[in-house]
């Protein structure tokens, strides 16, 4: 899905990322790991723009989408994040609104009014995110009475509701039980067969249940990109091995 070619950000003249080649293959999970503060979320904003806000933030490289520069001046970046929707770890629904218009405001905002195009794209997200037996029959209740576990899902469901290509995931499980957990980690796995998704997560049981593949990040490099399996059992680096044996 991503093509990344020597990717760095600085902050300020603090320099976060140095340099981070990687492919991101379509309609797989990528796990990115790696311990606090070694850019894994810094380096997931740059794949939809993210950043644009962030004062002092230098951003040098290319990221390709399925081909495109992103980065090019031509590409729009509100299309763009249609395209690449985000889903955070707290990602909290917005307080004022209900169930629905959680999941609808997106289309909204993208200037859809046809009532059964848009009930129809609320029940199909809803379907998505393995919530719509659970809320179909308070649509309209405020999205924020909805237990951790499914305020989590009504944000995926928020994000897929305008049909995008990539999902991006920043620890979408570190606010939530076990039980929740894995409701959103066998979720994940289905959205692959449609999806291409990235998902960050300092967790590694939950890398190695969730990713097909797995990077992993240290202090701003890329250190190792290899299937799950593989990373897990048969590490190239020392330094992989070490952080899998927790010794960072
Ligand atoms: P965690 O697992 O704790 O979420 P992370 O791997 O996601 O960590 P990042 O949030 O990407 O780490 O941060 C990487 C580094 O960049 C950190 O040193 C952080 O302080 C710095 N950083 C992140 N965002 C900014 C910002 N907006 N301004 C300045 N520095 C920042
Ligand atoms: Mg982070």
């Amino acid at each position: 899905a991503f093509q990344i070619e020597e990717l760095r950000v600085a902050f300020g003249s603090r320099p976060v990322l140095h340099g981070i080649s990687l492919e991101i293959p379509a309609r797989q999970v990528t796990g990115i790991i790696g311990p606090s503060g070694c850019g894994k979320s810094t380096f997931l904003r740059t794949l939809n723009r993210m950043h644009e806000f962030t004062p002092g933030v230098r951003i040098q490289g290319r990221v390709r989408l399925f081909g495109e520069d992103i980065y090019d001046p031509k590409v729009d970046p509100i299309l763009l994040r249609r395209r690449v929707g985000m889903v955070f770890q707290k990602s909290n629904p917005f307080p004022t609104m209900s169930i629905q218009e959680n999941v609808l405001v997106g289309l909204r905002l993208a200037g859809i009014r046809n009532r059964s195009l848009l009930e129809e794209r609320l029940e199909e997200a809803l379907r998505m995110a393995a919530l719509w037996n659970e809320v179909k029959d308070r649509l309209h209740a405020p999205g924020t009475e909805l237990s951790g576990g499914q305020q989590q899902r009504l944000c995926i469901a928020r994000a897929l509701a305008v049909r995008p290509e990539v999902l991006l995931m920043d620890e979408p499980c570190s606010a939530l039980d076990p039980i929740a957990t894995a409701q959103i980690e066998s979720l994940i796995r289905d959205l692959r067969e449609h999806y291409s998704i990235v998902l960050v997560t300092h967790n590694l049981q939950e890398a190695g249940r969730t990713a097909d593949f797995t990077a992993f990040f240290l202090e701003g490099k890329l250190i190792e990109f290899e299937s799950t399996k593989k990373l897990f059992t048969n590490p190239h680096q020392k330094q992989t091995e070490d952080y899998l044996t927790g010794r960072y």
